[in-house]
């Protein structure tokens, strides 16, 4: 789960993590107030979508960038109009783009120098890492790229926790001397505390930059959280923002769903998460593409399978539909019923095939056949792949 940079900077703020004051709002009436409980000077005008590049992003009406330096009340509240409710495409959004809702004002900072800190999880040593580099406030992606060499790591051994001597370690690889090599120390070992207590898997701040009075802090913030961990952090679940979640997405959460939309032409309806995988390689590699990751889960009712039929459908992208049920715990009737029930209910007018296996298979494909809609049915996953992918391509 994702969560907004203002939001994020409350969290900073609780764990001792130094950075420029500031008010969120998603009221026009309110712009002024935040701005009066702020400190005269440059004020900065940031519109709070969950993606980052929004400085150097564009509004769909032309208006150039969502982070914004303004120099006074009257330019910060110039800004913050232009940026309400207007649709943001940063190179993180896709064409589309996000819609602000919401707009933060901080106290601009005098930046001295700008740097990238990261905590994230490190898939190779299944441990935490932290990622530091001097060449922060720009695409860290490219610094990998072209000077891997300006990237220092520090791997945490998840038993004892970060070292104070590695955070140091990485202050000094940094270039800082003296307190601001401690400040800076004291800052990566603060937000260490915060990514393994709040259970993060990733935080980052670009730019992390030191000020012309010797301080170091953080300027942005990105954090995002293990949804299996969220049961136990109800005060991270309050700063969901469902506005900035795929409707499909949430639909599913309601039903226990584990489901994510994808760019391709092909819904996908799965039990099991490996399956739900092999399913979409298995697509792939007969030249189409998935629409979706759809994992019922072992136990689904009819009711659940009905839910996950309708919202695979909802997806306007969507020219056909492959049900892939390997039946262990899951019986294959009631996957077929919550078929039948789904396409009655939605009037299904798209390709089905459907590959059933395992507990009461027979009744599952007896049901189906009876049910008067038209499916293809297929004895093998490769066989069901191949099917979807050619009736989808001579539709097209
Ligand atoms: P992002 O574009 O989504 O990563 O948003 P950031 O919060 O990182 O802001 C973009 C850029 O605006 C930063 O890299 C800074 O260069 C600049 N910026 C943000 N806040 C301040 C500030 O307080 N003072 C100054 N001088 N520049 C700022
Ligand atoms: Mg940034």
């Amino acid at each position: 789960m994702n969560i907004h940079e203002y939001q994020a900077k409350q969290l900073f703020e609780t764990y001792g993590i130094p950075c420029p004051k500031g008010a969120a709002t998603s009221s026009k009436k309110e712009f002024a107030t935040c701005i009066d409980g702020l400190s005269d000077g440059l004020i900065v005008v940031k519109s709070q979508i969950h993606a980052g590049g929004r400085g150097k992003g564009t509004f769909t009406d032309g208006f150039q960038g969502g982070v914004k330096l303004a120099k006074t009340k009257d330019e910060a509240i110039d800004f913050a109009n232009r940026m309400l409710n207007n649709n943001l495409v940063t190179v993180q959004t896709g064409s589309v783009g996000r819609e602000v809702q919401t707009i933060y004002f901080t106290e601009g900072a005098e930046i001295e120098k700008e740097y990238y800190l990261a905590i994230l999880m490190d898939r190779v040593t299944s441990a935490p890492v932290v990622v530091a580099s001097t060449e922060g406030g720009v695409e860290i992606e490219k610094v990998a790229e072209k000077t891997p060499e300006e990237i220092f790591k520090a791997s945490v051994d998840p038993v004892i926790g970060l070292q104070a001597h590695q955070a140091r370690g990485i202050a000094f690889k940094l270039g800082f001397e003296g307190k601001q090599a401690g400040a800076c120390a004291k800052l990566i070992f603060n937000l260490f505390k915060m990514f393994w207590e709040t259970d993060a898997d990733m935080v980052e701040i670009n730019p992390m930059i030191s000020t012309l009075d010797g301080g170091v802090m953080a300027l942005d913030a990105k954090v995002s959280f293990d949804s299996n961990a969220l049961y136990r952090h109800k005060d991270i679940v309050a700063f969901r923002d469902l506005n900035e979640e795929d409707p499909k997405e949430i639909e599913a959460s309601k039903y226990d769903l584990n489901y994510i939309a994808l760019d391709g032409n092909i819904a996908c309806l799965v039990n099991g998460a490996g399956l739900a995988m092999a399913t979409m390689d298995i697509i792939n590699h007969c030249g189409g593409e998935a629409a979706n990751f759809l994992d019922v889960g072992g136990g689904a009712t009819a009711e659940q399978v009905t839910a996950a039929f309708k919202i695979i459908l909802s997806d306007p992208k969507v020219e056909g539909i492959l049900v892939n049920i390997f039946g262990g715990i899951m019986q294959c009737d009631v996957i077929a019923e919550g078929v039948i029930e789904a396409a009655k209910a939605v009037s299904l007018d798209k390709p089905l095939v459907v590959r059933l296996e395992g507990t009461n298979v027979e009744k599952g494909k007896q049901l189906l056949a009876e049910s008067g809609i038209k499916i293809t049915s297929a004895d093998s996953l490769a066989d069901a792949a191949q099917k979807i992918v050619d009736i989808v391509a001579s539709d097209s």
